[in-house]
């Protein structure tokens, strides 16, 4: 035992005892070690079905993609193909290759807005813009469900911050009819495509709130909507048609983009202002120009992928069907699909006995989601085939038929 653990005895046996009872609830979690390839996944010497992935449209999985992007950098004209795989500082210091500019550009030309702004992370995004554009007399209305990393951001905010019922837009209503007034500004929070119910949050019903009250800002996060949705992959944004109504309108480029790192689409003062508020942005380094310039690549192409998005959509319409069919709530209006179970020990047993039958699907369970609403997460990607539908949604039937 080394002897650290026995000079803080006390301490380090509080925090065994916390994970004594997290295993005992069936909380417990662990890194699971897997390795993924197309649309397999294999674990503990087992391949499976991968049902769990975020590379919505495949693009990861495409080695093709890779080798054209790798091929790009030998026959470029920039700087002979070079690009650093390291940022070595801030974007504020010298870290700023021209590799986001170019990014920064091309996304905001493809959304027709002002300007773009590109973070590291989704994490970083959500955990920074709104703590830079918050004060005392900013009031912060989040819908119940939203992301970690929103919570997060939330709680750095100054000023106050109500968590509505989720998509209870008429809560949203009354509490802007009584508590407008005192604030000079108002931010309503949520996600376009929720990460556990895969519901859809209204775009539209939102803007018609924000035209009737001057001083609310729309802070939309559409980490699992773009790539996927709208006729360019842009998102559900351009979908409803309202990508020019929301203030800002954040994407993550590690789902469906296949890279890393996430961007706010904005006014142009608005950017200004992150880039000398933000602290996300300010005191971290900068990702990788390589990373930039293959998130670039990716969005260059992203209208090309419109076969990927309709077979998406058209696989992940009929397990929602075939779900609904068997009595079971059905929530999603796209790809992420939840099969809520309840207990959180009923979710990791059928959670194992979908991987026996070669689905790898994970149990989700508290704090991640409501007490009793443990569930299994389906989380379909365009590279799954319709005879691996057509194989899940017979294990299914035989499920519920036998049970
Ligand atoms: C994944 C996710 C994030 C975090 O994005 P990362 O780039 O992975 O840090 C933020 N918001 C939502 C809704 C997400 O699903």
């Amino acid at each position: 035992m080394p002897l650290i653990m026995e000079t803080n005895r006390a301490v380090y046996g509080s925090y065994a005892a916390e994970l004594g009872r997290l295993e005992a609830t069936g909380s417990l979690r662990a890194l699971p070690q897997a390795e993924s390839r197309g649309r397999w996944i294999s674990r503990d010497g087992r391949r499976m079905l991968n049902l769990s992935s975020n590379d919505y449209l495949g693009l990861a999985a495409e080695q093709s993609l890779a080798e054209e992007f790798a091929d790009s950098l030998h026959s470029t004209s920039s700087g002979g193909g070079w690009l650093p795989l390291s940022s070595s500082s801030s974007r504020l210091l010298t870290g700023n290759h021209e590799a986001y500019g170019a990014l920064e550009e091309r996304l905001a030309a493809m959304y027709g807005r002002e300007s773009a702004l590109v973070l590291s992370s989704g994490y970083h995004m959500n955990s920074g813009v709104l703590p830079a554009l918050c004060d005392r007399r900013t009031l912060i209305l989040a819908d119940k469900l939203v992301h970690a990393s929103l919570i997060d951001g939330i709680r750095l905010c100054e000023g106050r911050c109500v968590r509505f019922r989720h998509q209870d837009y008429a809560q949203v209503e009354s509490i802007l009819e009584k508590e407008a007034g005192a604030y000079e500004r108002i931010f309503i929070v949520t996600e376009s495509i929720f990460s556990m119910d895969g519901d859809l949050a209204p775009l539209q019903r939102l803007v018609e709130i924000k035209r009737r009250w001057p001083s609310v800002m729309l802070y939309v996060d559409e980490a699992h909507a773009v790539g996927v949705r709208g006729a360019n992959g842009l998102g559900l944004a351009e979908e409803c048609g309202c990508i020019g109504d929301i203030d800002l309108l954040c994407g993550t480029f590690g789902k469906a983009l296949a890279s890393v790192g996430a961007y706010v689409v904005c006014d142009r003062v608005i950017k200004e202002y992150l880039v000398n508020k933000m602290r996300t942005l300010i005191f971290t380094t900068a990702l990788p120009p390589v990373n930039v310039a293959w998130s670039l690549f990716i969005m260059e192409r992203l209208q090309l992928f419109g076969g990927r998005r309709e077979h998406l959509d058209r696989i992940s319409s009929e397990v929602r069907k075939a779900f609904a069919l068997r009595g079971m709530q059905m929530p999603s209006g796209s790809h992420i699909i939840p099969m809520i179970i309840g207990s959180s020990a009923d979710a990791v047993l059928r959670a194992e006995d979908m991987q026996r039958h070669g689905f790898y699907v994970l149990p989700i369970r508290p704090p991640t989601v409501p007490e009793g609403t443990s569930r299994l997460r389906f989380s379909l990607t365009a590279s799954l085939k319709e005879e691996d539908i057509a194989k899940l949604i017979e294990y299914e039937t035989g499920f519920s038929e036998t049970s």
